[in-house]
């Protein structure tokens, strides 16, 4: 029997490599309900025609008609804005693979498991904004959250059923980004080009800025504490430059399981999409004796603030680490349009936090996703009156 699926966010890098699978699977054994894009119709467009999904949403109301030109005559449902994706996003599937980038993805990605599809969660965003929530509806919902980011993905695999009350404490792998051996001095002056290219892993733009200045294994470390119920102290992080090992639980009596692989997302996209089975995938297998050697060191607080920023917001609770997430968007975006610094990206999710924090704007928990999008909107304004100041 076939099982039915949706992409949020298919013509992304996890997107596109989560069809790239589905496309090598037999004949019948998918079947796409939906199909996300945000303002690309292009590339939704010929994907659509690819995968014939039931329908095709477009999140920018103002390519309604560009979309369902494009699609004419094709049988293929169109819809576009924000109120159509969650609705799209509510049809009954069996998996739905969550990979819009930032915030955005959270209503949505909520309405799938409202719906009770299991949640393939690429979107780190939904658990570091409103993790509670997520984690309590999943539960409500009796429907799987399924950790895509490779690191969650490796640590999902290593704990065998029954197993988490014994672990001691567990180890996100960073790859160090492209910064990794950079003086400070040198870090100033960084440009989009030297962050966008990461040596080990191919990703969307956000994300590449992200590994650049570390926020985020930040990111990740809060994403591991609300999908694994693990206080702060027991999630580490090691800089591992190879990205072989992804991921590794310690459990009390010193055993480390740890889940290896080549640094390709259709590995753990694969696992998320096959789970409790296992699908043959493309990725390169791996090579240890080719690769010879494999290097650990703890990551270097001085040179890459975001990781301590981040695990400060942890401990104030779900208000901070919204605010942290939006921030760092917004600073994200202004830096990839060339008007601000690297070194300001920490900067300004700093004061941010600082100031919400004073204005005692940062609730310890949320009650519901509206407070958690509300303190969100408040950190975008907030980090946007910032740059405006400075630009002004
Ligand atoms: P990407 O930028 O390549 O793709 C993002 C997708 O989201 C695109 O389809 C885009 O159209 C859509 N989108 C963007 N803004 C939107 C909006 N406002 N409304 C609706 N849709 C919108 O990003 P990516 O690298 O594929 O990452 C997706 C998610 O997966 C992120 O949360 C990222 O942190 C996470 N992730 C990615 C990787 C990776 O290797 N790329 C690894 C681990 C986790
Ligand atoms: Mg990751």
């Amino acid at each position: 029997m076939s099982r039915r699926i949706s992409i949020l966010g298919a013509t992304g890098s996890v997107g596109t490599a989560t069809l790239d699978l589905v496309g090598r699977a037999p004949e019948g054994e998918f079947e796409i309900v939906a199909l996300t894009a945000h303002s690309n119709v292009k590339a939704l467009a010929e994907l659509a025609e690819k995968f014939r999904p039931e329908i095709a949403v477009i999140a920018d109301n103002a390519k309604a008609d560009e979309l369902a030109d494009a699609l004419k005559g094709s049988g293929i449902e169109t819809a576009a804005g924000p109120v159509a994706l969650v609705e799209a996003a509510s049809r009954p599937v069996d998996w739905t693979m969550a990979a819009i980038v930032g915030s955005a993805g959270l209503e949505p990605s909520a309405a799938a498991l409202q719906a009770g599809s299991s949640l393939a969660l690429a979107n780190k965003e939904c658990l570091v904004c409103a993790g509670e929530y997520f984690i309590d509806l999943a539960r409500q919902r009796d429907a799987l959250i399924l950790p895509v980011d490779s690191e969650h993905n490796a640590i999902f695999q290593s704990i065998y059923p029954g197993q988490d009350k014994f672990i001691r404490k567990i180890t996100l792998t960073a790859s160090g980004g492209p910064f990794r051996d950079w003086p400070v001095e040198k870090m100033k002056s960084v440009t989009r080009e030297d962050a966008l290219a990461h040596p080990v892993w191919s990703m969307g733009d956000k994300i590449s800025i992200d590994s650049a200045t570390l926020m985020n294994k930040g990111l990740e470390v809060i994403e591991a504490c609300r999908l694994f119920s693990l206080p702060p102290e027991q999630v580490d992080v090691v800089v591992h430059r190879q990205s072989v090992i992804h991921g590794l639980v310690e459990y009390i009596d010193g055993s480390v399981l740890a889940q290896l692989g080549s640094p390709d997302m259709r590995i753990p996209i694969a696992s998320a999409l096959s789970w409790p089975e296992r699908i043959d995938t493309p990725a390169e297998r791996l090579d240890l004796a080719r690769i010879g050697q494999l290097d650990f060191e703890a990551p270097d607080k001085q040179r890459f603030p975001a990781l301590r920023i981040a695990r400060e917001a942890l401990l104030a609770g779900e208000g901070a680490t919204s605010a942290l997430n939006a921030a760092n968007e917004v600073a994200v975006a202004a830096f990839l349009e060339r008007r601000i610094g690297f070194l300001d990206i920490p900067r300004l999710v700093s004061d941010c936090l600082e100031q919400l924090d004073a204005d005692h704007a940062l609730p310890q928990r949320f009650n519901g996703l509206e407070e958690a999008l509300r303190v969100d909107r408040l950190a975008r304004d907030r980090v946007r009156g910032q740059l405006a100041s400075v630009s002004a």
